[in-house]
C-alpha cells in the first residue's frame, strides 16, 4: 500500500525538478503528463487548456493518442472536459461513458478507458485549462487524490499564467488568459482614460510552490495568521481607518473570515500536500473562488472579495511585504482598479500617473467618487468581476462617458479610443484659448461663470478652467472625508488655502450641508429617517446643533481676516432660520473682536433657494440676505416631488420645463426688483443648453463644475442675449406650437449655430 500523503509530495518534487530543467514547453508538458500519470497510478493523463475562442485544446497526453494533441478540441461545457472548465469544479466518475455530459472524441481513443477524474486549471479563480487522469478498471479516485492533482494543476495554471506556453499555440490563437474583455456598469465621471491596470490591492504572484518542510511551513502559517489577526485589530481599533462605514463593515467581515477554522483547517492541508503557506493560500482562494463565481447570491459573492483581499493581506505577511509604496512603482498613465476605495487611500496616488478609476462597487454619491470627480479623473463604476479578470499591467480602456471599460482591448478599438482622447484634447485646448476672451455674450452682456469646489484638490482647477471664482464651496466635503469631526484648526486651514488659492477672486462658502444622502458615519446624533431628503439635515440640524455651526463660522471668521467673506446657508425654509444664523454670527463676530482678532473686511449673508416655501416671500427673501442662490438640484426634486438619487425617475421630467423655467424667472426678477445679486450653483448651470436658458431668464451668474465652464463659455460668446429675451418673451408663457421648451431652445440654438 502506497503511503497516501507522500504520493503527492513526491510528485511535487519531480514538478519542481521537471520546472528547473532546461526544457522545450512541450517537452516538458508531455514529461509532466507522464510523471503524474506514473504517481496516481492512471493509464492517462492529458493536459486540455483553454483558448481565447472558449475552445479546450489538447496541448499534451500521456496514454492517448499522441497524434491527437493540438488537434482534439472541446467547447467550453461539451463534454467531460468542458463541463468542468465551465463549472470550474472537479469531477470524479469510476464510469466516465455513462455520464450524460460524455463526448466521445475518436481521435484520441479513449473509449476503453472508464475512470475518469478531472480538475480544473485555475488562476484567481479563473479557468485556464483542465487536467485529467483516466483509468481502465472501475475505480473511485480518493480524496486525496482530487487534492493531489489540485495541487498540481496550480503548477500547471502558474506556467500557462506566466505565458511558458504562448509559443505552442498555432498563429491567431490565443490563450484564454489574454482574451480581450469588456464590463459595462455605470458612469460616475465624463472622460476617457487610456493606460494600464494598477490593482489597488496588487496579487501578489507566488513563484515558490513547494516546500521543504511541512512542519515548518505549517508554523511560518500560523505566525502570519496571528500577525494577520492583530493587524486587523489594530485597523479597526484605529479610527482613522474606518473613513466610511462600509470600509468599517469589510474591515469586520475580516476579522471574522481571519478566525474561521475551515479555512485554516484547508491551508494547512495543502501545506501537508506539498505546497508552500504561500502556494497554499493561492490554492485555497483560488478554488474557492472558482466556486463562487458561480453563485449568484450578491451577499455571498461579496463575502468572497473580502476573503480575497484577506488571502491578499495573508500573502502580504507571508512573504513579509508592507503595503507598496504606490508612487514609486506607478506607471505614467496608471488606470487604477479596485473593488472599493476610501477617499483618502485616492488621494496617495499622484494625480499626474492616474489616467482613470474603476471600481466593482460604488455610488456616483460615494465619497471616493466625489473625491475622483474632483480631480478631474474618469470613473467607471459597479463593474462586477473586473478586479479578477485584469492583471498588473494589463492594457485597459475607461470610457467614463458611456461607464464601460476595456480589458486588453483589440488594437482597433484602442486606435478608436485614441482618437476620442485626441478630440477631446483638441476641445479643451479650444477651452483653453477661450480663457482669455472675456465671459460676455455675443452682444457684450457679462456674465460670471463660477466654479463650485470642496476640497483642496479642486483648487488649481480655478486657474485651470478659468473660473470667476467659487460660486458654491461645498464645505461639508471636508466632513465627508474625514474620519472625526474635522477640528476647527483643520477647517480653518482649509478655508485659508481656498482663499489663498482664489487670489481674490470672489469666493462663497456655505455652511455645512449634512443630512439627506450625506452622512457622516461618526455623526452620532442622526436618527433613522422615514424621508431623509425632508429630514433633519442642513441648516435645521446646524441650528440644532450650534456648536458645529459656531466652530464653523469661527474658523471661516479667522480664515477670511482681511478679505471678504461671503457665507450662505443651505435649505433655508422659512426666514426666521436666517435671522437665527445671522445672531449665531453676530455673536462669533463679537467674541472675535473682543480678543483682537483680524476680521473679514465685510461679511456678506446669503440664503440658498432650495425649498419652494421661499417662492411665495421672494421679496421677503431678497431683503433678508445680501444675496440668493438657487440650489436647483434640490429645488427642482421638491417643486417636481421627484428624488434626485432615483435612478428610475432620472430622465423623467425635464429641468427644462415651462413650469420650471417660469419658477426660475420669477427668482431673477425678484433679484432686480429689490437689488439683490442672484445666481444659480446646482447641476443645470453647467449644461450649455440649460445655461442658456437661465442667462436668457435674467441670471448673470451661475456656478459649476470646473470642466463645464469651456462648453458654457463656448456657448455664451455665440449668444446673441437680445434675441433669446425676445424668444422667452414670445415662448415661456405660451410655448410655440405647444412644443417643449427644450425642443424650442435647441431649435434657437440650432439657427443660429450656437454650439450646445
Ligand atoms: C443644489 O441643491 O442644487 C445644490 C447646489 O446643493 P447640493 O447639490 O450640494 O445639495
Ligand atoms: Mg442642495
Amino acid at each position: 500500500m502506497r503511503d497516501q500523503a507522500s504520493g503527492p509530495r513526491v510528485l511535487l518534487k519531480r514538478l519542481r525538478e521537471l520546472m528547473q530543467e532546461p526544457l522545450e514547453p512541450q517537452e516538458r508538458l508531455d514529461r509532466i503528463v507522464r510523471d503524474i500519470a506514473s504517481n496516481m497510478v492512471a493509464e492517462v493523463c492529458s493536459l486540455y487548456v483553454l483558448r481565447a475562442d472558449s475552445v479546450l485544446e489538447l496541448y499534451a497526453t500521456e496514454g492517448l493518442n499522441p497524434n491527437a494533441v493540438h488537434l482534439a478540441q472541446l467547447r467550453l461545457g461539451q463534454g467531460l472536459v468542458g463541463t468542468i472548465a465551465a463549472s470550474a469544479r472537479p469531477l470524479n466518475l469510476s464510469n466516465a461513458q455513462e455520464h450524460p455530459a460524455f463526448a466521445y472524441l475518436p481521435e484520441t481513443g479513449e473509449e476503453i478507458y472508464n475512470s475518469f477524474l478531472g480538475v480544473p486549471v485555475l488562476r484567481a479563480g479563473r479557468t485556464l485549462g483542465v487536467l485529467v487522469v483516466q483509468n481502465k478498471t472501475m475505480r473511485h479516485y480518493r480524496d486525496d487524490e482530487v487534492e493531489a492533482l489540485e495541487t498540481t494543476a496550480m503548477v500547471i495554471a502558474e506556467m500557462i499564467a506566466t505565458g511558458d506556453l504562448a509559443r505552442l499555440t498555432r498563429p491567431g490563437l490565443e490563450l484564454d488568459l489574454r482574451r480581450p474583455v469588456s464590463f459595462t456598469g455605470l458612469s460616475f465621471n465624463d472622460g476617457v482614460g487610456l493606460g494600464h491596470v494598477v490593482l489597488h490591492e496588487p496579487r501578489i504572484v507566488v513563484t515558490n510552490l513547494f516546500n521543504e518542510d511541512s512542519e515548518e511551513e505549517v508554523r511560518r502559517l500560523e505566525t502570519s495568521l496571528g500577525s494577520l489577526r492583530l493587524s486587523i485589530d489594530d485597523m479597526l481599533e484605529r479610527r482613522d481607518v474606518a473613513f466610511e462605514g462600509e470600509h468599517r463593515q469589510v474591515l469586520e467581515a475580516y476579522r471574522m473570515f481571519a478566525n474561521d477554522r475551515g479555512w485554516v483547517r484547508r491551508l494547512e492541508e495543502a501545506i501537508r500536500n506539498g505546497l508552500t503557506a504561500e502556494a497554499a493560500v493561492e490554492k485555497v482562494q483560488s478554488d474557492m473562488r472558482a466556486r463562487m463565481l458561480h453563485m449568484t447570491d450578491p451577499y455571498l459573492r461579496e463575502r468572497m472579495s473580502d476573503f480575497d483581499d484577506l488571502a491578499n493581506r495573508l500573502l502580504r505577511q507571508l512573504m513579509g511585504r508592507g503595503p507598496e509604496d504606490v508612487a514609486a512603482s506607478l506607471p505614467k498613465d496608471a488606470i487604477i482598479v479596485a473593488r472599493s476605495m476610501g477617499a483618502a487611500e485616492l488621494l496617495d496616488y499622484p494625480r499626474d500617473k492616474m489616467r482613470g478609476l474603476v471600481l466593482e462597487d460604488g455610488a456616483a454619491t460615494s465619497h471616493v467618487v466625489i473625491v475622483a470627480r474632483a480631480m478631474g479623473i474618469p470613473v467607471a463604476g459597479q463593474m462586477k468581476g473586473a478586479v479578477s479578470m485584469a492583471e498588473n499591467g494589463d492594457a485597459i480602456i475607461v470610457d467614463g462617458e458611456e461607464g464601460v471599460i476595456h480589458l486588453r482591448p483589440q488594437p482597433d478599438l484602442e486606435a478608436a479610443y485614441a482618437e476620442k482622447v485626441r478630440f477631446r484634447a483638441r476641445r479643451q485646448e479650444v477651452y483653453r484659448e477661450l480663457r482669455k476672451k472675456p465671459s460676455t455674450t455675443k452682444d457684450g452682456v457679462q456674465v460670471d461663470l463660477l466654479m463650485n469646489a470642496g476640497l483642496a484638490v479642486d483648487l488649481p482647477q480655478l486657474a485651470e478652467a478659468g473660473a470667476a471664482g467659487i460660486g458654491l464651496f461645498r464645505t461639508e466635503l471636508q466632513f465627508m472625508v474625514a474620519s472625526t469631526f474635522p477640528r476647527a484648526e483643520a477647517q480653518e486651514k482649509l478655508y485659508r488655502d481656498v482663499l489663498e488659492a482664489a487670489r481674490g477672486k470672489p469666493v462663497t462658502f456655505r455652511t455645512i450641508d449634512i443630512g439627506g444622502d450625506k452622512v457622516l458615519p461618526y455623526f452620532k446624533g442622526a436618527i433613522q429617517e422615514e424621508n431623509p431628503a425632508l429630514g433633519w439635515r442642513a441648516i435645521r440640524l446646524t441650528l440644532d446643533r450650534p456648536g458645529l455651526l459656531r466652530t464653523q463660522i469661527r474658523a471661516l471668521l479667522k480664515a477670511s481676516g482681511g478679505r471678504e467673506l461671503k457665507l450662505m446657508l443651505p435649505m433655508v425654509t422659512e426666514l426666521g432660520e436666517i435671522a437665527q444664523a445671522r445672531e449665531i454670527i453676530d455673536r462669533e463676530v463679537r467674541h472675535l473682536s473682543r480678543f483682537a482678532h483680524h476680521l473679514p473686511t465685510s461679511l456678506k449673508l446669503g440664503a440658498m433657494l432650495e425649498v419652494p416655501s421661499l417662492l411665495f416671500q421672494l421679496d421677503e427673501l431678497m431683503k433678508a440676505v445680501d444675496f440668493v442662490s438657487v440650489g436647483s438640484n434640490d429645488l427642482f426634486q421638491f417643486v417636481m416631488a421627484v428624488d434626485r438619487g432615483n435612478t428610475q425617475l432620472a430622465n423623467r421630467f425635464d429641468t427644462l420645463s415651462a413650469p420650471f423655467l417660469r419658477v426660475l424667472k420669477q427668482i431673477a426678477d425678484a433679484g432686480v426688483r429689490n437689488h439683490t445679486p442672484v445666481t444659480l450653483c446646482g447641476e443645470l448651470a453647467g449644461k450649455p443648453i440649460s445655461a442658456m436658458a437661465l442667462i436668457g431668464l435674467g441670471f448673470r451668474s451661475i456656478s459649476m463644475s470646473p470642466a463645464s465652464i469651456g462648453p458654457v463659455k463656448a456657448m455664451l460668446t455665440e449668444l446673441p442675449l437680445d434675441e433669446l429675451e425676445a424668444f422667452f418673451d414670445d415662448n415661456l408663457m405660451a410655448p410655440a406650437q405647444g412644443l417643449p421648451m427644450r425642443a424650442l431652445l435647441q431649435a434657437f440654438a440650432d439657427d443660429r449655430s450656437i454650439p450646445l
